[in-house]
């Protein structure tokens, strides 16, 4: 069986800002945009390993994370340059795959041409020196024959490790594992079930069918195979290379608004996030929806094709932000309600045309 392995970049846009001022290597650094700014109420992007020690994760309010670390470092979020890396790291690691699957702007799933879980490891050393040594930036790979395995490997590495599991030890790399690493078990499902007595990966491979049928609903049984080591073909396979499709983000605001002021720089924050996405892809988008997610949990949306295809953040942003406001001013009229999320996708996409048009705009 051929090997899928998983780069998995360890906390991305802060390295970016580190390898630019490597005097802050191991300092408590988060990208986001400061508590002492105006727009105090989005979300930490991105911690260093250091801001972890003190409790801080990204996508934590900010407010919360600087009273958990009071002495951390701040650094506005540039997403165009975390996203002209990542077109970096791809063209690196495409030199050193058969096939090179992007699956977030930090994380890719690589096919590789071994059998045999040694060669894998020293290839896997090599790329994550590679990685380090041109890009200057730190990684953790995983490796395994099936796709899941191999994920869960990248996020049991971290940071900058490499986990090679061959086929007949994936049950007992899996078993102490928190039955969260499992991709697709998120926290709700995760605390079910903690309830239900299943904390590890190896408890879930002695649950019986029905209880987890109950817990787990049609993910049972693949989760119950994975669990056992012998993921179902689903899970084992590299993921498709899906091609252009849509692209989106969300953000819960820290507390409900009607304040426009407030979308508006949360939609121009998340425009340049999502360009950055779509340039590691490569992608030109046309069309652009934004949706509203109102405090009682409704939720509202509007969407423009635009006539010819667009790349970086600037579209993105002037549409984003007038369909926001006429959503709001629409709202205003009828019942007035506050927002609790917001959601910006771009899709209908076409290639890029060249790499160079790409930079100059992203930097502009
Ligand atoms: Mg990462």
């Amino acid at each position: 069986m051929r090997y899928i392995a998983y780069v998995d970049m360890d906390a991305y846009y802060v390295s970016c800002e580190i390898r630019e001022r490597p005097e802050l290597e191991d300092a408590p650094v988060l990208v986001g945009r400061a508590p002492t700014s105006p727009e105090a109420r989005g979300v930490v992007l991105s911690a260093s390993y250091a801001a972890r020690k003190f409790g801080v994760r990204s996508a934590m309010p900010v407010l919360q994370a600087a009273r958990r670390c009071p002495q951390a470092i701040w650094i506005p979020p540039d997403l165009p340059k975390y996203g002209r890396i990542a077109g970096e790291i791809r063209d690196l690691l495409a030199t050193r795959a058969e096939r090179v699957i992007p699956l977030s702007i930090d994380e890719a799933a690589l096919e590789l041409d071994l059998e045999d879980p040694e060669p894998v490891r020293a290839w896997a050393a090599s790329v994550q020196e590679l990685l380090k040594e041109r890009l200057g930036l730190p990684s953790s790979i995983g490796g395994s024959p099936y796709s899941i395995v191999a994920k869960i490997a990248s996020d049991a590495a971290k940071p900058g490790g490499i986990r090679i599991v061959p086929p007949e030890e994936t049950r007992a790399f899996l078993e102490p594992l928190p039955a969260r690493a499992i991709p697709g078990i998120g926290p709700k499902t995760a605390q079910r079930l903690d309830q239900a007595g299943f904390h590890t990966v190896g408890e879930l491979a002695t649950g019986s069918t029905e209880t987890l049928r109950r817990l787990l609903g049609r993910y049972a049984d693949s989760v119950h195979a994975l669990a056992r080591g012998t993921p179902s073909q689903e899970m084992g396979r590299l993921p498709e290379d899906r091609g252009p499709r849509q692209h989106s983000l969300d953000r819960t605001l820290a507390h409900d608004t009607r304040d426009a002021t407030e979308i508006r720089q949360m939609l121009t924050e998340m425009a340049g996030e999502l360009s950055g996405l779509l340039a590691q892809e490569g992608l030109r988008y046309q069309s652009i929806v934004v949706r509203l997610r109102w405090e009682d949990f409704s939720q509202t949306q509007r969407g423009r094709q635009l006539p010819a295809s667009h790349e970086g953040a600037a579209m993105l942003e002037s549409e984003a932000i007038r369909l926001a406001t006429d959503l709001l001013e629409r709202e205003r009229g009828e019942r007035d309600r506050a927002v609790r999320r917001v959601s910006l996708s771009a899709g209908s996409f076409a290639p890029r045309r060249g790499r160079q048009t790409l930079l100059d705009e992203a930097a502009a």
